[in-house]
């Protein structure tokens, strides 16, 4: 950390100071704006369109409050994260994220809506949600500085006091004193080509550990995902519907999205190339698959190529902590860490709480960034 006389050109100050404006930093914007904060977002590109949400659709935890439904979809992901996860973290996330997303219906989010009537809220399509919290948190008087990337926390004596950094667009520094701040700089997918990553270097866990605040669960951040090798979309969960194959048509015994990733693995790294074909999917589904994701098309028509009918060339891209959960230890229920002052939400903090040592990827994280979000918003009065 560095110490606060550091002074850039733009000096402001704030109570809290959030650094990232994906869906996790502006939840928490918009909650801590609603208790009376002054609140300034800082987002390395542009809040609304930077970071692995807003180009992407997402499937979300989205549970009614029924106990047995509850129950049912507790117990998928705590087996499969190795019993690791915390039941009383996941009750709340389950109970804040239901909470979220019927607030999104009452705010806008234009949720699809079936034969019956009834919306559809197990899902978001990126695009819409991001500009939605973008226009929401703006509106609720909250100060956002796009393209201005945090460099260094700020300290004081009681522990984080604040932030520097940069308008890449003017070359101006930045600095904002405050007396909280939340770390909602999403995951680390380094060099991954994957769609929205691109931002997502890992910088608020070198803050984090920089101010002596400790990761946890970094073992489990080791994920890839399936994407043709033309384009940049990793929506591995539409493979479960492929058959792998060699160059020459054979079938890949073994090899799958969910269980058997480790054999398309092993066959790329002995430089064979995969072929995938979703010919698993029936007819039915097909146009329902198309709408559910547009943008997993888009490079196949692009191609000229039919996904369920042709095969296509495939290769694994590195998701790191944007699908793995490791990420920024949490100290209290208001996302805190053990430094004083510094909250972290979304994919920057640890996601073992809710997925144990498993992927949080397919709807899990979409619930947790804003589920944490809210909690450090609305903690951020409560916290030490
Ligand atoms: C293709 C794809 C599909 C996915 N599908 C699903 C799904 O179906 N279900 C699910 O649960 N999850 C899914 N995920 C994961 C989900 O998108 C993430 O968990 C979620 O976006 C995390 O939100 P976040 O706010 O923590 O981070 P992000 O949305 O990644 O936002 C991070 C923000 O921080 C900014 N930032 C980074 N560094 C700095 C800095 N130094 N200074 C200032 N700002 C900074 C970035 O510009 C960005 O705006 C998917 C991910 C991908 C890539």
């Amino acid at each position: 950390m560095h110490a606060l006389a550091y002074k850039g050109s733009l000096d402001l100050a704030a109570d809290v100071l959030i650094i990232g404006g994906g869906p996790a930093g502006t939840w928490a914007a918009l909650t801590a704006s609603a208790k009376g904060a002054k609140v300034i977002l800082v987002d390395k590109g542009y809040c609304g369109s930077s970071g692995a949400t807003a180009p992407s659709g997402t499937g979300v935890w989205y549970v009614k409050p029924d106990q047995e439904f509850r129950d049912e979809a507790k117990a998928s992901r705590f087996r499969l994260g190795g019993e690791l996860a915390e039941h009383s973290w996941m009750d709340r996330v389950l109970q804040q994220t239901y909470e979220n997303m019927n607030r999104l219906s009452i705010l806008g989010y234009p949720f699809p809506v079936n034969e019956q009537g009834q919306p559809h809220r197990r899902g978001l399509q990126g695009p819409e949600y991001m500009k939605l919290m973008r226009k929401l948190i703006k509106k609720a008087g909250v100060k956002i500085l796009d393209h201005s990337p945090a460099l260094e926390l700020l300290a004081d004596e009681y522990g984080v006091a604040g932030a520097t950094g940069v308008r890449t667009q003017t070359g101006e520094l930045w600095s904002v004193q405050a007396g909280a701040v939340v770390i909602a700089t999403g995951g680390c997918a380094f060099l991954s080509n994957a769609l929205g990553c691109n931002v997502l270097t890992g910088d608020g866990y070198l803050f984090a550990a920089e101010a002596g605040a400790s990761l946890s669960g970094m073992e489990f951040s080791n994920a890839y995902a399936i994407s043709p090798t033309f384009s940049s979309v990793t929506k591995t969960a539409y493979y479960s519907y492929a058959n792998f194959y060699f160059e020459d048509g054979t079938l890949i015994e073994g090899a799958g999205s969910k269980q058997g990733r480790t054999v398309i693995a092993r066959h790329l790294q002995e430089g064979r190339q995969v072929y995938a074909r979703l010919d698993k999917a029936s007819e039915d589904l097909r146009p329902l698959l198309r709408v559910a994701q547009t943008n997993f098309f888009l490079p196949f028509d692009r191609m000229g190529i039919d996904p369920f009918t042709d095969a296509f060339p495939i290769t694994l891209r590195l998701e790191g902590t944007v699908r793995g959960t490791g990420g920024i230890h949490i100290t209290n229920t208001s996302c805190g860490t053990e430094v004083p002052g510094l909250y972290a939400a979304g994919d920057a903090a640890t996601r073992e709480l809710i997925c144990g040592g498993f992927t949080g990827g397919g709807s899990h994280n979409a619930a947790w960034a804003m589920s944490s979000g809210s909690f450090a918003g609305e903690g951020l009065h409560n916290s030490p």
